[in-house]
């Protein structure tokens, strides 16, 4: 089949997605528009993981509104944009927007607010000048590491995303190439089998009689994907949602020791290599069809795709001592939820019939406490009302039971936010920092120790406040305020929103090694939230936790008496 270039067609996602993520960063930022902002980012995200071609799918008339985010109005842009090449409302903002304005446009990820910022601070105004500015380290000098990866990010065409869009961008790979490539078998291997927090990387094996089809099929994933490198076995692809995809051919005797191969991390196959040898001489003599057929003749036991980090676990899989990981089933609550009291979206009945539907045995209401007033957070007598409803709520429902709590900021000075005679009250709290993240590392370490003083000081709520991609965390002695926490009878959590997940699954390890227990909370906002569940559970796997170290894995009766100080 000839192709016929021609030059106004839109071939790719990636090209489409741009021009809507062009329209929302050209959009002025009064209020009137933010929710058009939010439609045309939240429509480009949807089509740069798409696998089918958003320009075919045009072509056959098929219904767009049927993917996530993309309602009438963005679906007749996106018609109009590959039937005709262009976009009137993306011209006319370009016609009145100013020349540096137009310049940013290239970039449609960065926000222009935030480049004026920069260009003002530093007295440049090009992109040229922003780039070098990146790259000399002013930005993030002057204007604080944040800017500096939004900067990068904007800039740079391939990135890093998130693990739970890894999920959805995975998925429609693997449907993809089963559906579309010649391909017979495919899955998913690397950082995304090990569920590591930032995936760079997207990375198959595939079974296919024909790798070059594969390859060229692949080349038209999205309408187009851009094939960096290719040889006889492997394929190296820039995918339009961030991350780079590499595609590694495999042989069905073999299959097995592929997987191993291609999941475990450096670490890990170094380790493993000193038991079993060099792994690509093994597949010219060998056969290793399945993962478990490998381990059995090693004399290993099968290590959860996880734990595949080289810390202990080869050791472990010899010695037969691998611990059982916890699962989603074993979770019977949930520890850190908003309401609507605070800054959540759903009533607290809301909450616990979503619960129960998950067949939870119990939740804990935390709204935010008086401080965080951003976050519409509870003064006293109002938590003092919500106490009293929750025990009246406790006498109407049956087989759940709602724990009286609250996410308590830590204040700069390590008190809490609420006074003892309220704290009592509560069955435990989460106790969190959400101030003052600049503080130094001997100060931070000393602020949140103070906090576990308080006999009422229960779990630490997301430990290093990062947010994945976006900032790092405030710096802390983990080891000593696990040692606190140990001595005091207070708990972790890993946050399982999936731009936190903190703590990591490092310092998950150092809190477990201590005989601290985490709780595994969702910190949900709405019911939908519970379900995130699930990402919490990813960390805490590869953490290494049972569930006996798991805080909401414990029955209530067990729970109540953990919380006593
Ligand atoms: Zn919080
Ligand atoms: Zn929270």
């Amino acid at each position: 089949m000839i192709i016929v270039a021609d030059e106004d067609q839109i071939h790719s996602n990636l090209e489409i997605a741009d021009r809507l993520s062009s329209v929302a960063q050209l959009l002025s930022t009064d209020k009137a528009n933010l929710y058009k902002k939010k439609a045309y980012r939240r429509a480009a995200n949807t089509i740069r993981g798409l696998g089918e071609s958003v320009n075919e799918l045009v072509r056959r008339n098929a219904d767009l509104t049927v993917y996530p985010g993309i309602g009438k109005a963005i679906s007749g842009a996106i018609r109009e944009i590959v039937l005709t090449g262009t976009l009137a409302t993306l011209e006319k903002l370009r016609s009145d927007a100013s020349p540096e304005l137009l310049s940013i446009n290239d970039y449609p990820k960065l926000d222009p607010r935030r480049v004026q910022r920069v260009y003002t601070r530093l007295h440049i105004s090009t992109i040229d000048s922003l780039r070098q500015a990146l790259e000399n380290g002013d930005i993030e000098r002057v204007l604080g590491s944040r800017m500096a990866q939004h900067v990068r990010q904007g800039l740079t065409a391939s990135g890093a995303i998130l693990l739970y869009q890894g999920h959805d961008l995975a998925g429609s790979v693997k449907e993809y190439l089963l559906k579309q490539s010649t391909a017979s078998r495919v899955e998913a291997v690397g950082d995304y089998r090990r569920r590591v927090e930032t995936i760079e990387e997207l990375s198959f094996i595939v079974l296919a009689d024909h790798f070059e089809r594969v390859i060229e099929r692949m080349r038209r994933y999205g309408g187009q994907t851009p094939l960096i490198e290719a040889t006889d076995d492997s394929a190296l692809f820039s995918l339009a949602a961030g991350p780079l995809l590499r595609i590694n051919l495999a042989e069905r005797r073999n299959w097995g020791l592929s997987l191993i191969q291609r999941t475990g991390s450096e670490a890990h196959l170094k380790k493993l290599r000193r038991i079993t040898g060099s792994l690509s001489a093994l597949k010219l003599t060998a056969s290793f069809p399945s993962e478990q057929s490998f381990y059995d003749h090693f004399g290993l036991r099968f290590i959860d795709p996880e734990l595949r980090e080289g810390i202990d676990e080869v050791q472990q899989a010899r010695d037969g001592t691998l611990p059982v990981l916890v699962t989603e089933n074993d979770i019977r609550g949930d520890l850190h939820l908003h309401t609507d009291a605070s800054d959540g979206s759903n009533s607290i009945e809301q909450m616990v019939a979503a619960a129960q539907e998950k067949g939870y045995a119990y939740i804990g209401i935390t709204d935010h406490s008086q401080s965080l007033k951003i976050a519409g957070g509870l003064p006293p007598e109002r938590l003092w009302n919500q106490i009293r409803i929750i025990d009246r709520l406790n006498e109407r429902f049956n087989g759940i039971r709602i724990l009286k709590s609250a996410e308590v900021d830590i204040l700069a000075d390590g008190s809490l936010d609420y006074l003892d005679d309220l704290l009592r009250e509560l069955d435990y709290t989460v106790c969190s920092v959400h101030s003052r993240f600049a503080l130094g590392r001997e100060q931070q370490t000393e602020r949140i120790m103070r906090a576990m003083d308080n006999r009422y000081f229960t779990i630490l709520g997301h430990a290093t406040g990062r947010l994945l991609l976006k900032r790092p965390g405030y710096e802390v002695d983990i080891n000593r305020i696990v040692a606190h926490a140990k001595e005091n009878g207070c708990y972790f959590e890993i946050n399982s929103s999936p731009d936190r997940l903190d703590l990591s699954a490092k310092n998950a390890r150092i809190a477990a090694a201590a005989g601290v227990l985490i709780a595994v909370s969702t910190d949900a906002h709405s019911t939908h939230e519970l379900d995130t569940v699930r990402f919490g559970i990813e960390q805490a796997r590869r953490a290494g936790l049972e569930k006996a170290l798991v805080l909401n894995c414990q029955p209530i009766e067990t729970l109540t008496k953990l919380f006593r100080r």
